[in-house]
């Protein structure tokens, strides 16, 4: 991708870890690197189709010099976010800060700290069986739009499909929602599960109803292998009510494990013969025509 690039911006703050570090000062050495697409701007030649480095330098002194961190990563991912949600066009920074007076006492040119953030595309899934279906999904929605760090993208609309796992209980309403995220995997887990603890969800009963579920499908094309979080979602390729919505969505999106497109996903679980015992989706041929809600 382009880059822009901005090199040894001055600047003076009193970030530290010691007290006299901020009562007095010091001097603040900042690069950043914007990864943005400059096609646009190299075609019209118009300022207003490419991000302003001066004013994204603005951004960063007036930030430098407003707020007080202990750390240098800490300042760093400030500058990082605020960067990423005040230019649309930049889709990634990488952002050097260098503190060279920093209390040391050794000869030596300067100290660093260097992150790179960006905006990842992700893919959730939502579901709920119990209480007002579609006011909890919507719920959780505005919940994930209420998140600094996140925005929806896309929702599919919701099918209702049958409960699987063998315990009696409503059917479910299911959908697909993209959104671009600044949050890791592990920190788009702890968003997911406080908006079902906001929404109440109760875990008494394995596959038991709820009234809202949030699964992450997919974290760009990253295989995650946790303890708590598995990305893709192990049970993704093998659920049609997870396939169907998400195929209204994201019908090309690649499952980084298989190497196959989500529409491929979902015709070889539909053509497959028992496919029906494996998901609560036996419904989404009827409901997907005849039972999707807009959203
Ligand atoms: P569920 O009841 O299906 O919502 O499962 C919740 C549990 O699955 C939680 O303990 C999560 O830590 C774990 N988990 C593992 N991978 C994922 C994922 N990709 N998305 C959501 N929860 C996950």
């Amino acid at each position: 991708m382009d880059r822009i690039c901005i090199k040894g911006l001055e600047v003076f703050g009193k970030h530290g870890v010691l007290p006299a570090e901020n009562a007095l000062g010091q001097k603040f050495v900042i690069s950043a690197t914007l990864f943005c697409d400059t096609r646009r701007a190299g075609q019209s030649d118009r300022l207003e189709d490419s991000v302003n480095y001066a004013q994204v330098s603005e951004l960063l002194k007036a930030e430098t010099e407003s707020q007080v961190f202990r750390l240098l990563e800490a300042l760093a991912w400030h500058l990082a976010k605020e960067v990423l949600l005040h230019f649309e066009l930049v889709q990634g920074v990488t952002l050097q800060i260098e503190k060279p007076w920093a209390p040391v006492h050794l000869p030596m040119d300067t100290v660093s700290v260097q992150i790179h953030r960006e905006w990842q595309q992700a893919y959730l899934g939502v579901g709920s069986n119990l209480g007002d279906r579609e006011n909890q999904i919507r719920a959780a929605i505005d919940f994930l739009r209420e998140d600094a760090l996140t925005r929806v993208v896309r929702v599919s609309s919701l099918i209702e499909t049958e409960p699987v796992g063998g315990v009696e209980q409503g059917d479910f309403l299911n959908g697909a929602i993209e959104i671009a995220t600044l949050r890791s995997p592990e920190e788009l887990l702890e968003l997911t599960q406080g908006i079902e603890k906001k929404l109440k969800r109760e875990r008494k009963i394995h596959w038991g109803p709820r009234t809202i579920d949030l699964d992450i499908l997919l974290y760009g094309r990253e295989v995650v292998q946790l303890e708590n979080l598995c990305i893709p979602h192990i049970e993704m390729e093998r659920r049609m009510f997870v396939l169907e919505p998400l195929c209204q969505i994201a019908p090309y999106a690649v499952h980084p494990v298989s190497g196959r497109r989500v529409q491929e996903l979902r015709q070889a679980l539909s053509l497959e013969g028992d496919w029906e015992d494996k998901s609560r989706s036996e419904g989404t041929e009827k409901n997907s025509t005849n039972a999707r809600k807009g959203f």
